[in-house]
């Protein structure tokens, strides 16, 4: 694993850091499109002295370089997603979490007219909203304990 994100790094004339390295270890770890601030209070746990500004610009580079990839979501703050193979988004509203898709059906969809007329379309990303499981799951628990409140 070391050895392939190293080639990876060499294949982009990225040059390799300890850092850097580690940052791309807890980016790559993390399948939740973290934040900024998220890789940065993980790397600061093994290299105390990095700044926020260091995070902030390897990330930066890391996209430059095409190894991770931005998503905007409703906060002004910038998420990275490593998955970089076509996929979609499932969004939960509630706890802002992302969670990434295939829909192969979707991917072969025919492109109406109509949009083609307005350029040339490149790829369909579909973005579902919605509430994820374990915020359903966190509702449920606390509809059913009013419930018991209620009947004492
Ligand atoms: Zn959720
Ligand atoms: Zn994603």
């Amino acid at each position: 694993m070391h050895d392939d994100v190293k080639n990876l790094f060499k294949e982009k004339g990225l040059r390799i850091t300890p850092q850097r390295l580690e940052i791309w270890n807890i980016v790559k770890k993390m399948d939740t499109h973290p934040a900024t601030e998220d890789v940065f209070e993980l790397v600061r746990k093994r290299f105390s002295n990095i700044s926020f500004d260091t995070v902030y610009r390897t990330l930066t580079l890391f996209e430059k370089f095409g190894i991770i990839k931005k998503v905007h979501y409703f906060t002004n703050r910038t998420l990275y997603d490593t998955n970089l193979a076509p996929h979609h988004h499932f969004v939960c509203m509630r706890c802002r979490k992302i969670i990434d898709f295939t829909w192969e059906d979707m991917d072969n969809t025919d492109i109406p007219e109509y949009v083609k007329s307005m350029g040339k379309p490149d790829s369909i990303y579909v973005e579902i909203r919605g509430i994820c499981k374990e915020c359903l799951k966190k509702e449920s628990r606390s509809k059913s304990k009013k419930k018991l409140k209620s009947q004492t």
